[in-house]
């Protein structure tokens, strides 16, 4: 039974091919191929740009109810599906997002799937894999330290020091450099000033690496970045230190897909992997139409729940790289309906046929949502151990009743024939071409009434409301040409409001804009909602005091 063995232990037991071999299944020649080792690769930069005007496969979209700490299991759908696309017979494959290493020792729990559904070799894409998040990191720093040194040199620019927004990076939950001084030490050292780090994946670099079409365009992004302002308010930008070239340098092979396999040696792109709170949360559009070229059918994930990780990819990536979702899979569990429906975690495991029925109206909320975009639905029943009959026949009949179809799901059990149901919905769903997919709102509505209308519209609020200066600086931003931006959305995942106490399908509430930041690289004004860290720090007892090394040099403790 694979609830005895450790997501760990299946991983190593997997019997992989060598990546060449995976790459032939979608026709990727050898010599098109970098290969990392034996069992990672990324793609040739040539070989990428010679699929341009392939036809694209169909685009399918995995996303879940409201996340609960009963866990949904995003990734583990999103690959057991793609394995049982190819059980069925069609041409697959599947595109995630990298891992990031802070919550491989924080939390435990990985980013590579579970059970019977997981792409490998687990441990090495969970740690350091072919090194993007690394160049990612040192292309924001190069940035961070040409700021500090065009200040110390005269600062032709005339940054104002105290309205430097560019802070630095690091892939590690590390609270204590959350709010730093830099520069102490006296004159050599520069001019001291209030700075900080976040995590890696939290960093605009990363959102405009998973944005970008091609390295053109990269380095035109980073370009764009605005790093601080001068004394009169006007942005001063990355490139007006000169620093986009040696940046893009950095990143050129970061920009690259990463190819390596399920457990059942089907294809996986996993490349780049922004934030899904003050980012879009989604992997490189780079990997998603590369992998849209070889493959008929590419199931790829969303962060969070639909309320953030769903709309961000119909509005910010969809929109910006011209995507067509033709379904999407809302992932469920019988776990986090009961949680929805006011039971604790400790008491998850006994039946609770009625708390199921009052928390499906999460999962009925995101079901209309998806479709407002015009994006056919199924939902997949994430089979867990505890679930009952009754329990999964009461979610089954309640997304009957919003007239779609409920699919109870075993791939973290069995794999790929544990979703062969689901695969055979999607696949016929994906084929009747019924998508119609529309962003939620057009690009030259104004900024405020695009937080409105993903408020009003998806999150079922009847309020906005803003800190001082948020529509001032919403109106400095549209008057700099930035009005036609989508907004990014920073709210707590576990609530539709922003207050990660309203479980359910929360009615009457207001939301409150903190704060807006403009991401001009990464082509969006982020909206922050609430309390957003962007600098994790580390529970406890952390998963690193778990982690070691045994006798032979094999990883143990990382999940
Ligand atoms: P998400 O992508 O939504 O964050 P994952 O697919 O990474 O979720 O799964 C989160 C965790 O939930 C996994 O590490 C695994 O421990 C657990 N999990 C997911 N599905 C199942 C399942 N069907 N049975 C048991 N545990 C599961």
């Amino acid at each position: 039974m694979p609830a005895a063995r450790s997501d760990i232990d299946i991983a190593r037991e997997a019997r992989k091919l060598p990546i060449g071999e995976v790459a032939a299944r979608l026709g990727i020649p050898d010599d098109a191929l970098v290969p990392f080792g034996r069992d990672k690769a990324k793609l040739a930069p040539d070989f990428v740009r010679s699929l341009g005007q392939r036809p694209s496969g169909k685009l399918i979209l995995v996303t879940a109810v409201n996340p609960t700490p009963a866990g949904e299991g995003k990734s583990t759908t999103t690959i057991g599906l793609g394995d049982a696309l190819v059980r069925i017979g069609r041409r697959a494959a599947i595109c995630l997002r990298e891992p990031s290493l802070g919550p491989c020792f924080g939390q435990k729990g990985g980013a590579t799937g579970s059970g019977m559904a997981q792409v490998v070799p687990m441990e090495e894409i969970n740690l350091h894999f072919t090194g993007d998040f690394h160049a990612i990191t040192a292309a924001h720093n190069l940035l961070a330290a040409m700021i500090d040194n065009h200040v110390y040199w005269g600062n032709a620019e005339k940054i104002d020091s105290r309205r430097i927004v560019w802070r630095r990076v690091l892939d590690m939950n590390d609270r204590a450099l959350r709010d730093i001084v830099t520069s102490l030490g006296g004159p050599a050292n520069g001019y001291p000033r209030e700075a900080g780090f976040d995590i890696t994946v939290a960093s605009e670099v990363m959102a405009i690496l998973c944005l970008a079409e091609d390295l053109a365009d990269l380095e035109r992004r980073l370009g764009e970045i605005v790093i601080a302002y001068r004394v009169d308010r006007s942005p001063v930008f990355a490139r007006d230190i000169g620093a986009t070239g040696a940046m893009a340098a950095l990143l050129k092979d970061a920009v690259l897909p990463n190819l390596v396999q399920t457990i059942e040696n089907n294809p996986a792109f996993v490349h780049g992997g922004p934030f899904a709170n003050i980012a879009h949360g989604c992997n490189s559009v780079v990997a998603t139409k590369t992998a849209l070229r070889l493959a008929d059918y590419v199931v790829t994930e969303a962060g969070f729940g639909a309320d953030l990780g769903a709309e961000k990819f119909f509005d910010i990536k969809c929109r910006q790289a011209g995507l067509q979702p033709a379904a999407c899979v809302i992932v469920a569990t019988v776990r986090s309906a009961k949680m929805n429906g006011g039971v604790a975690k400790a008491d998850l495991a006994a039946e609770d046929v009625e708390a199921v029925r009052r928390g499906a109206a999460n999962l009925g909320r995101h079901i209309e949502n998806v479709r407002a975009f015009g994006v056919p639905v199924v939902v997949a029943i994430n089979h867990f151990a505890t679930d009952t009959a009754a329990e999964i026949e009461v979610l089954r009949e309640f997304v009957a009743a919003r007239g779609a179809e409920g699919i109870l799901c075993r791939h973290w059990a069995q794999g790929s024939a544990g979703a062969v149901e689901l695969a055979e919905k999607v696949a016929a769903l994906a084929d009747g071409g019924t998508a119609r997919f529309e962003p939620l709102y057009p690009d030259d509505m104004p900024l405020y009434a695009k937080i409105e209308t993903v408020v009003k519209r998806v999150y079922r609020g009847v309020a906005v409301t803003a800190e001082r200066g948020v529509l001032a600086q919403l109106a400095d931003f549209e008057a700099r040409g930035y009005g036609r931006l989508p907004v990014c959305m920073a709210k707590t995942p576990y609530s539709f409001s922003a207050d990660p106490e309203l479980l359910g399908a929360p009615e009457g509430f207001g939301v409150h804009v903190r704060e807006v930041r403009l991401a001009a690289g990464a082509g969006f004004v982020v909206a922050l909602c609430g309390e957003v860290l962007t600098m994790p720090g580390l529970p406890r007892r952390p998963a690193a005091e778990r982690i070691r090394l045994d006798g032979s040099g094999r990883i143990e403790g990382l999940f």
